[in-house]
């Protein structure tokens, strides 16, 4: 055996092989060098899922022929000026990628610097670099790539359908253009656009709207509330969707930490945990979050490819997030999505009649905006914020439901309600109330349970816990280090409403639960609570097992559908309701009620 360095092809391949995966991750690169050239335009194009080829050109500040030669070298960067590793602001800084891209296939690389008038190109095929000459371009960058791992086959292999491939590339793009909204993106795969994302303009909350209704859809940014939050030096900002638009799994989500896309169990798991009052755990709900934080709070140094970041302190950040996400969903208040009611109406609409205009359905906002993004002006249509300037009495509740005389009127209160006025009650389930521009059909069932969960849980902040003392303590058998993480938190236990203590090394024993558990399997419940805090070690966590609980208790008082309710009853659920956070859903995310404008019905017959 002969120690020797290797050769510097070899290098490039080893290090092309944490860099470059798959043809997204080539685009991710390229891309970002486009964005930390400045750039406002950037086009992308793929064919055959950018394995035979894919380009990227860009409007940048682009390089000249001697920063064309050192670009395509190893640990060559214009970044990093101060040689500072702690406060990284541009999104490249290794000066790796064009190297590792020139290693693994074709690469051609043509650019012209903003105020010159020659441009110039090179090529790198398997880390041979050709000489710098002249070209033809305009101002900018346009950087092509052949033949991804033409010249090892091995890795060819581990690329996926390409339909996949396309699938990354495409997820790839889209998170870094809801970074950067005052950019434009456009994707084209040789035939015809992907998509073609225009620059859009305007406040951060505004220009990111337009940006992610592009993205995500018209319905999510017709039913997302922003999101907008600070602790000490760290911020959240972004939109979240309503409880009632929701997914079957979390495709839709998307976070990003100091502008950079991530996946992260602690983010992820802190937004489920925001959303569970309101939310089955199966379903999800869509969103994007942004989150900056100190760069010396976070380590995205991690892994260059992956999208792993390591935060400084955990605990703040879930704290953060969970704790934005619920006062979010409670400034709602009652809302539930539009897109119900759409495609309540969409389901009864004749054949072939005029989809529903985007005014019907933007006159549906009624959340309270913060005030942050209020004076933006963003939302000028109904942002009024009902709970203040109509239900004065929040406190006093029961809120008094209106006299059964007023329901025959014709010309009564409907139009000081949000939820308007009880008519009927049909199929011994629905509740059909009249609003001053619309009726609203309330499932009787989802919203009373959704009531008694509220009630539960205020009471429970109000009084704490009862307990309950067990005529036979039980004795629980767990690993030694569950016993020593639970036996930690006695104290915050029986605050909870759980009293045990540890009983030997192996086991806790219980002698109190919380009085509104009734009969439970308190084994299963203890070794729950202790996976919760060997998972994150939190209270939060036990805290919202609670909240939990309450959702299943109040599931099982609630009133049934199939009972008749007169119309003082229903009357009294609506104002409770409209008084009510987050009533617009039931714990499992259904919608409570779905309202149809009036305007949408007259065009279902054919008024309009
Ligand atoms: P890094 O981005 O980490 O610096 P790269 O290998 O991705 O490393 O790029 C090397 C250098 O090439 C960059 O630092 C930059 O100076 C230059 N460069 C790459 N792409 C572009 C572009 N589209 N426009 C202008 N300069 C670019
Ligand atoms: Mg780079």
């Amino acid at each position: 055996m002969t120690l020797r360095r290797l050769p510097e092809n070899l290098i490039n391949q080893i290090a092309a092989g944490e860099v470059i995966e798959r043809p997204a991750s080539v685009i991710k690169e390229l891309v970002e060098n486009s964005l930390d050239a400045g750039a406002r335009r950037i086009h992308v194009t793929i064919r055959n899922s950018g394995i035979a080829f894919l380009s990227v050109s860009d409007d940048g500040c682009g390089m000249n022929a001697d920063e064309l030669r050192l670009a395509v070298e190893r640990h060559c960067t214009s970044k990093l000026p101060d040689n500072d590793l702690i406060h990284i602001t541009t999104l490249g800084f290794r000066g790796e990628a064009l190297p590792s891209i020139g290693a693994v296939a074709r690469l051609r690389l043509v650019s012209r610097q903003v105020n010159s008038d020659s441009a110039w190109e090179i090529e790198v095929i398997t880390s041979k670099i050709s000489s710098v000459k002249p070209a033809a371009h305009s101002s900018g960058t346009l950087i092509e790539m052949r033949d991804l791992f033409f010249a090892t086959p091995a890795r060819l292999k581990f690329l996926k359908h390409p339909t996949t491939e396309r699938h990354h590339v495409t997820d790839v793009l889209r998170r870094l253009a809801m970074v950067r909204p005052e950019v434009a993106f456009s994707l084209n795969d040789g035939t015809r656009d992907i998509f073609r994302y225009s620059q859009v303009q305007g406040d951060l909350f505004s220009a990111r709207l337009d940006r992610l209704r592009a993205i995500m859809g018209r319905d999510f940014a017709d039913n997302a509330l922003p999101v907008n939050a600070a602790r000490e030096d760290i911020s959240l900002t972004g939109y979240i969707s309503l409880p009632t638009l929701n997914r079957s799994n979390a495709r839709m989500q998307f976070l990003f930490v100091n502008d950079r896309p991530v996946r992260d169990k602690l983010l992820t798991g802190a937004v489920r945990g925001a959303y569970q009052d309101v939310l089955a755990s199966d379903r999800h709900p869509l969103l994007a979050l942004f989150l900056e934080v100190p760069s010396d709070f976070v380590d995205v140094n991690v892994h260059p490819a992956k999208m792993e970041v390591r935060f400084r302190d955990a605990g703040l950040i879930r704290g953060l997030i969970v704790g934005a996400l619920r006062q979010t969903l409670i400034q709602a208040g009652h809302r539930a999505s539009s897109n119900l009611s759409t495609a309540a109406l969409g389901a009864a609409r004749p054949e072939g009649s005029a989809p529903l205009s985007p005014m019907a359905r933007h006159s549906q906002r009624r959340a309270t905006i913060p005030t942050a993004v209020r004076s933006s002006g963003y939302l000028n249509e109904q942002s009024t914020p009902f709970h203040t300037t109509l239900l004065p009495n929040l406190d006093q509740s029961p809120t008094a439901p209106p006299q059964a005389s007023e329901i025959k009127e014709e010309n009564d209160c409907s139009n000081a309600y949000p939820l308007g006025v009880a008519r009927a009650q049909v199929h011994a389930t629905y509740i059909i109330a009249q609003t001053m521009d619309g009726i609203i059909i309330v499932d009787q069932h989802a919203a009373h349970e959704r009531l008694i969960q509220a009630k539960i849980e205020q009471d429970l902040t109000k009084q704490g816990i009862a307990r309950q003392s067990l005529l036979i303590p039980e004795v629980v058998e767990l690993d030694e280090a569950d016993v020593r993480r639970l036996a930690n938190r006695t104290h915050e236990l029986a605050e909870l409403g759980m009293v045990l203590e540890a009983f030997g090394n192996g086991a806790v024993v219980v002698r109190e639960i919380p009085a509104l558990l009734g009969e439970i399997d308190i084994k299963s419940l203890v070794h729950d609570l202790a996976d919760d805090l060997a998972e994150l070690d939190e209270t939060i966590t036990l805290k919202d097992r609670l909240n939990k609980v309450c959702a299943i208790m109040a599931c099982h008082n609630s009133v049934r559908a199939g009972r008749c309710l007169n119309a003082e009853e229903m009357n009294a659920l609506l104002r409770q309701m409209e008084a009510t956070p987050l009533s617009g859903q039931c714990s499992h995310g259904r919608p409570t009620y779905v309202e149809l404008k009036l305007a949408d019905i007259e065009r279902l017959f054919g008024r309009r």
